[in-house]
């Protein structure tokens, strides 16, 4: 089913996002996990992409898994940077041959060695625009509240958020945040410009301090100083406790300032999602 028809019915959506495993041991705990969370009845669950396409295969095989086992609603993530027309134009086939209605249209980070095989695409908007001229699907785009690292300034990036939505995204889904302020600033800056699309905000928990400063340092997302000191030289157990307590709070903060979507980066795993949704209204 159309996201961008969910979104519009609904008050409110849930969703997670999973990424395909590497190794096939790892693959019994996303079974498991998709098993819980999937009482939760999720608008749509979606599947990440490997940088450059490196896991490709894997990223297609378990939209395709879990579409038809689990009977879920799934987006695939699809990054064009590197990317021929001719491999987009593949994969584009498949999903259209298995009924996958919902595409996360991305750019992809740049390989840290700048190797670039194709720039037959260079940015988001570009495979956007692609892809609505080759089937019927419901395009998200990525937003970014604090702004995209690469980005010289919040206003062009607000700009080239709006390229991607003039081309054809019909929603966004936001990187993580830890203060809903830039969440709402966000918002009211994606309003201003014009933008009618809604936004969905993306969700992570922090769980282990250390793992989650490096992410956030390759996605442009800051940690308020407060949550790092709370968190600092705290057990792995009172670590896990104080994350869930704040994601709690953050989620009843968005609900309350009705944001149209709820997007948990569940990183494979079930716990923290779960210990955070038991606790929402
Ligand atoms: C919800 C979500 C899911 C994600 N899933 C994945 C995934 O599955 N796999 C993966 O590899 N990565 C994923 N990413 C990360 C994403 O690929 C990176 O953040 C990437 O660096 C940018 O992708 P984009 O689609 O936002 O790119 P773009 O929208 O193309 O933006 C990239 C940069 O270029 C700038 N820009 C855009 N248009 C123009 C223009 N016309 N002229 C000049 N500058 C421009 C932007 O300001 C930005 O700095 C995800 C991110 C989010 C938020």
């Amino acid at each position: 089913m159309r996201i961008s028809e969910i979104l519009k019915h609904k008050n409110r959506t849930l969703s997670f996002e999973f990424f395909p495993p590497k190794k096939i041991e790892n693959e019994k705990t996303l079974f498991d996990t998709i098993e819980i969370l999937k009482q939760y009845n999720p608008d749509f669950v979606s599947i990440t992409y490997g940088a450059g396409g490196s896991t490709k295969e894997k990223t297609i095989d378990w939209t395709l898994k879990i579409k038809k086992d689990y009977n879920l609603n799934v987006m695939m993530h699809l990054t064009c940077i590197s990317s021929t027309k001719e491999s987009i134009d593949n994969i584009i086939e498949t999903l259209n041959k298995n009924n996958i209605d919902n595409i996360l249209a991305l750019r992809g980070d740049l390989p840290n060695d700048n190797n670039i095989n194709s720039m037959e695409f260079k940015y988001a908007y570009e495979l956007v625009e692609y892809l609505k001229g080759k089937g019927d699907f419901s395009i998200g785009v990525a937003g970014y509240p604090e702004g995209h690292p690469e980005s010289p300034s919040l206003e062009k990036d607000i700009e080239y958020l709006k390229m991607k939505i003039d081309a054809g995204g019909e929603f966004i889904i936001t990187q993580l945040f830890f203060d809903n302020r830039y969440f709402f600033d966000f918002v009211e800056r994606v309003e201003k410009s014009g933008i009618k699309a809604p936004i969905v905000a993306g969700i992570m928990p922090i769980l282990n301090l250390s793992q989650i400063e490096r992410f956030v340092d390759m996605c442009g997302s800051t940690i308020p100083e407060s949550l790092t000191k709370k968190l600092e030289n705290k057990s792995k157990e009172d670590m896990y406790k104080i994350g869930i307590e704040y994601a709690t709070k953050q989620c009843i903060e968005l609900i309350e300032n009705n944001v149209k979507g709820l997007h948990f980066y569940t990183l494979n795993k079930h716990n923290a999602t779960h210990d955070i949704l038991k606790n929402l209204p």
